[in-house]
């Protein structure tokens, strides 16, 4: 039964607080949020599915804890959503696109099969844009998804539904994927935390893939412990993910223990290309000031330093992350996955033809850019290119994270905006990634920390770290949200 005492805005380790020490029940918590989804969801849609089962899910698990049982898992029965390109078993998984609308998922991704091991239930699945390609979820085949903070305008994208569904409560956290910002740039639209782990450190097998080079599943969460908590889950090597690390400077690493450690000495590399001629808002250019600030109250030095090839990475991550999505999305093609129309009356490309305009516009401008190129005699002008300016952007990197233990810069460069604003402006939408895509050409591990609010809207800060230095980040973001958390505004639902 919902409960309506409960405060439904707690992080993942106050519910676990909670369910030991008998506040409420997993299935009092899971139906109370249910309540609350069936409330504002209708105006806000992070969500695409609801589990129709995770009330009884929560009855078991509430039993096993009664019983005392000693097999209970880390997550007591605590309501996830999942961003609907992760595959759970027996779920519709559509990625927000019609190609896939009837598509069920026959096995479950690694992550959902750790999670589900320690008593996570899952919820629902939550909002995208279609096959993760967009950072407003505007480009959902499904409907956008809206900002809790003001319903006008985008929660940021690609797991928009995901940030949507913490910030307002309608889950306890959430896992998204994270190709070129597609975890931090929506944690920062939403205020929430957001984190991109090392490549290799969480397995993707599962993960319905988009660029899959550079590509990571990642949590979004209330707080920075909470994503260390989830993060003990769903990391390590998988013998179905050949790109996970099995270096033994990772393995069994707790993410929670010493989360804080605090960072005085530490150094911060506060990156020029990052908040000068980007186009970044001045009000989130002082908020970077007041980042850097805070930092420093704390014992940290910082720095401006200039990444040249910063400015050339949206171009190469665009046609980089193009070309690999033509050819993932290549399978859809309607003989593998899709629908019944009778083959007799196609010859083979107006079949595929009609089978692919299934896919909304965005997908499909990729998809033709992706074929483009990579292509016979654009290679050496286009993509060849894009390899190189990786290259050099990994080369200055690893040169700036000698020196430096961190790099510092807003997540995204403007606020929040309108609904509809920017969806006719391919180009300008592209240019707003130029804070994230460094993390995923590189491969580094980065998160967003909600730091500021301003008119209303949050502000996110980034911080990257080093190969496999995600539990330092951690920390690191840790030290940084505990200079605001206290002064931030909580989200006020209509
Ligand atoms: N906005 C970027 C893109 O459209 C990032 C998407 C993502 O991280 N999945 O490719």
């Amino acid at each position: 039964m919902p409960n309506s005492k409960i405060d439904l805005s707690i992080s993942a380790l106050q519910y676990v607080e909670g369910i030991q020490s008998g506040s409420f029940t997993a299935e009092e918590f899971v139906s109370s949020t249910l309540e609350h989804i069936k409330k504002h969801d209708e105006k806000l849609h992070a969500y695409l599915d609801l589990n129709q089962t995770s009330t009884q899910q929560a009855r078991v698990i509430d039993k096993k804890i009664k019983s005392g049982s000693k097999d209970i898992g880390a997550c007591y029965g605590m309501p996830i959503s999942v961003k609907d390109n992760i595959c759970i078993r027996d779920t519709r998984t559509t990625c927000a696109s019609k190609i896939l609308d009837t598509y069920v998922a026959p096995y479950n991704a690694t992550v959902i099969t750790k999670l589900q091991k320690q008593d996570a239930i899952f919820l629902g699945k939550t909002n995208l844009d279609e096959f993760a390609m967009g950072l407003t979820t505007e480009f959902s085949a499904y409907g956008p998804s809206r900002n809790p903070w003001n319903t006008d305008y985008v929660p940021g994208g690609s797991s928009g539904g995901s940030a949507v569904a913490v910030a307002s409560h309608m889950c306890i956290a959430s896992l998204g994927s994270d190709t070129g910002g597609s975890v931090r740039n929506p944690a920062s639209f939403c205020g929430v935390v957001g984190f991109k782990p090392t490549y290799g450190l969480v397995s993707r097998y599962g993960l319905i893939s988009y660029a899959n080079s550079i590509e990571q599943i990642g949590p979004l969460t209330k707080t920075v412990q909470d994503t260390a908590f989830l993060l003990n889950i769903i990391s390590g090597v998988d013998t179905h993910d050949n790109t996970t690390a099995s270096t033994a400077s990772v393995t069994g690493t707790d993410y929670l223990d010493g989360i804080d450690a605090g960072i005085e000495g530490k150094t911060f590399a506060v990156i020029k290309e990052m908040i000068n001629d980007n186009g970044t808002d001045p009000r989130v250019a002082a908020s970077t000031k007041k980042a850097v600030s805070n930092l420093e109250k704390l014992g940290a030095q910082c720095t401006e330093v200039s990444l040249d090839a910063v400015d050339y990475s949206v171009a190469a991550y665009y046609t980089i992350t193009s070309t690999e999505a033509a050819s993932n999305l290549a399978r859809y093609d309607n003989i593998r996955y899709g629908f019944d129309f009778p083959v007799q009356e196609y010859e083979f490309n107006s079949y595929i033809s009609k089978a692919r305009s299934r896919f909304g516009p965005e997908v499909t401008r990729r998809m033709i850019l992706g074929g483009f190129v990579p292509s016979a005699g654009q290679a050496g002008k286009y993509f060849l290119k894009a390899l190189k300016v990786k290259n050099k952007l990994c080369k200055e990197l690893d040169a700036a994270l000698d020196s430096y233990d961190f790099m510092l810069a807003p997540t995204v460069p403007i606020l929040p905006f309108k609904l509809g604003e920017k969806i006719d402006d391919p180009v300008a939408l592209f240019l707003i990634d130029i804070n994230t895509v460094t993390a995923n050409l590189t491969g580094k591990p980065a998160i967003s920390v909600p730091f500021d609010n301003v008119d209303g809207l949050p502000v996110g800060m980034q911080i990257l770290g080093d190969t496999l230095q995600d539990k330092a980040v951690l920390q690191a973001g840790y030290s940084l949200q505990n200079t605001v958390r206290n002064d931030l505004p909580e989200v006020a639902l209509a």
